[in-house]
């Protein structure tokens, strides 16, 4: 079994809010009381980013103007290193914000924030003030490769932005509650390959501790599940969160 998980944070100083710190604890903790270690690289604006030197690639959420430099910063600085780790199966996770930028571009009126194009998806900002935000509770039944059937992830979304996935990606999950990539396509999210975008923060992984550990295994491409930990605290945070959604379970 591996025993070391290779972590890269992608901008933590710019794109960390709502719990992103929490979502890479947690990783860092679950991995600790199985005996595997931890190694986390903060991989911020101008710095290099080696493809092969991180097993999992993690991009939290953003304001807009902190995603403006970071868009311009991924883009002239990090594409290819990005596409050539999707391409050899690394996740790569990104949340709100970060999965924004996965797409081909964000646009907020008439300006356009280019994207990584690592998912065929692009991103629209809706007209107007706080109203139009799309903000609250949100459950999503999730199929992901290696497991044996639908699973829920619940969280909370938070976004101005519509995210429209092209004809070559496939959403993450199916909403449950919420809104989801656009408040009225019923899809979350988008699974291309080993990359994962979700509008789901508001700790991610403490809420679904499945996904963190489903995360890890693929990162260090096990076949088999990760050992089983004593999860109560996990899962009451995981139920609590699906109540808060209206999809107790
Ligand atoms: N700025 C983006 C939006 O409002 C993302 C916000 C976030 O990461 N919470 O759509």
């Amino acid at each position: 079994m591996a025993d070391r998980l290779r972590v890269c944070a992608l901008y933590p100083a710019l794109m960390s809010i709502y719990a992103d710190r929490g979502n890479l604890l947690l990783l860092e903790r679950r991995c600790a009381w199985r005996g595997i270690a931890f190694e986390l690289t903060r991989v911020g604006h101008g710095d290099d980013l080696d493809p092969d030197a991180h097993d999992l690639f993690y991009m939290g959420g953003g304001q807009d103007r902190d995603q403006r430099l970071v868009a311009e910063d991924l883009v002239t600085h990090k594409r290819e290193a990005l596409h050539a780790a999707a391409a050899r199966g690394a996740p790569i996770i990104a949340v709100c914000g970060g999965y924004q930028l996965l797409g081909h571009h964000y646009e907020l009126g008439e300006e356009r924030i280019e994207g990584v194009g690592l998912v065929d998806a692009h991103t629209v900002r809706a007209a107007g003030g706080f109203e139009t935000r799309l903000v609250g509770n949100v459950a999503i039944e999730v199929t992901l490769p290696g497991l044996d059937g639908p699973r829920m992830l619940a969280g909370f979304e938070n976004h101005g932005g519509r995210t429209h996935l092209g004809r070559g990606a496939r959403p993450l999950g199916r909403v449950v509650k919420g809104h989801g990539n656009t408040g009225d396509s019923g899809f979350e999210g988008v699974l291309a390959g080993s990359v994962i975008g979700t509008y789901l923060h508001g700790p991610l992984l403490p809420k679904n501790a499945w996904f963190a550990d489903w995360l890890v295994q693929t990162a260090l491409g096990l076949e088999a599940p990760l050992a089983p930990l004593d999860d109560r605290l996990e899962d009451a945070a995981h139920a609590g969160a699906r109540r808060a959604a209206g999809v107790p379970g």
